[in-house]
């Protein structure tokens, strides 16, 4: 008996996880299974008042949570609006109608000027892309991308935050992470020198060290992680990160 229950349990997360991939190329047959989030809109119940936004021509997420101050960022208005959106969160299309739960009341009408304002790491070329697969990352992954940039070149902090970390860290060599407003981290490693401290704020752009060939590297570059929590594993497409954040790279 208990071996049955279990295998009709899996055959169920099974059949949810297969629906929500269906859903993400955009078919509409799996929105039962989904459940509770989203689907209160059509039931006349008390449910809170979700304001909408319509997507314009060159809008991304990014600019669409600071312009409408959505509580999380871009990634919150993703998951309220995966449903919409699909599986790449870097592609919206004008027309479509996003949900802004978490937005604050105000904010739609007064600040449509302000952008999202990030800049590139480093002036240089991507080399190792995120999840470049080799031996030589204790993830079996590259965790973060590369930027090919010979030794003591300005890295700038891609967005403005708050240094919660500054010194040598193992196989990073030296490193500095920054929390942002987004409630995401950025990580810059290979160091040659740092010249910001724990606690520390930060602007977007403002240099915070000089590129550099410490820890475990085969020859001078710069090692960009974006992460979602301050652990080692949190971590996202740091390209998608910044595209989403207005950066043209
Ligand atoms: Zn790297």
């Amino acid at each position: 008996m208990p071996a049955k229950g279990k295998h009709r349990r899996s055959t169920t997360q099974r059949l949810t996880r297969a629906a929500a991939v269906a859903s993400a190329g955009g078919a509409a047959l799996a929105l039962p299974l989904i459940g509770a989030t989203g689907a209160h809109a059509a039931t006349g119940d008390a449910a809170p008042a979700a304001t909408t936004y319509t997507v314009k021509a060159g809008d991304t997420l990014a600019k669409i949570a600071a312009a409408q101050h959505v509580d999380g960022g871009w990634q919150k208005l993703y998951e309220a609006n995966k449903k919409v959106v699909g599986a790449d969160a870097g592609l919206i299309k004008p027309g479509q109608q996003l949900t802004l739960e978490g937005a604050a009341p105000a904010a739609a009408t007064t600040t449509s000027t302000a952008t999202a304002d990030y800049v590139k790491p480093v002036d240089g070329p991507v080399g190792t892309a995120y999840h470049a697969s080799g031996s030589s990352w204790s993830s079996g992954y590259h965790t973060g991308t590369d930027f090919v940039v010979s030794t003591g070149t300005a890295v700038k902090a891609v967005g403005a935050g708050t240094v919660v970390s500054a010194g040598w860290d193992g196989s990073y060599g030296n490193e500095v992470v920054i929390k942002h407003a987004d409630g995401d981290y950025s990580q810059y490693a290979h160091l040659s020198s740092i010249g910001v401290s724990a606690g520390q704020t930060v602007t977007a752009g403002q240099q915070i060290g000089l590129s550099g060939a410490t820890g475990n590297v085969t020859g001078p570059h710069l090692h960009f992680e974006i992460r979602t929590s301050p652990q080692y594993g949190s971590d996202i497409d740091p390209l998608t990160y910044l595209r989403d954040h207005g950066v043209t790279l």
